[in-house]
């Protein structure tokens, strides 16, 4: 397998270092997959949505597709898959 690299920050990293993580509108986590599971956001959007009218239909309402290092996954993706995030108290006041 060829050691694919990505620039995040001005950084080349390793995609195998990476994740591919879907945000929704809020910025919230909503899937995430290991960075060489697909070489660019296009290729790990069809992965994470495969149907193409949902993937429109997605990227209409605003969400993305990111590629973060394992620092920036903890930091921005890590709590929205552990629900301690805030995106979702802000939606949703408990
Ligand atoms: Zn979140």
């Amino acid at each position: 397998m060829p050691d694919l690299t990505a620039q995040i920050d001005g950084q080349m990293v390793s995609l195998i270092e990476c994740h591919w993580v879907l945000f929704d509108p809020d910025g919230c986590a909503q899937a995430s997959k290991y960075g060489d599971a697909a070489v660019d956001e296009t290729a790990a959007h069809r992965d994470f949505t495969p149907r193409q009218r949902d993937r429109d239909r997605q990227t209409r309402q605003g969400y993305t597709v990111q590629l973060l290092s394992k620092t920036q996954w903890r930091k921005q993706a890590g709590p929205c898959f552990y629900g301690t995030c805030q995106h979702r108290t802000a939606t949703w006041p408990i």
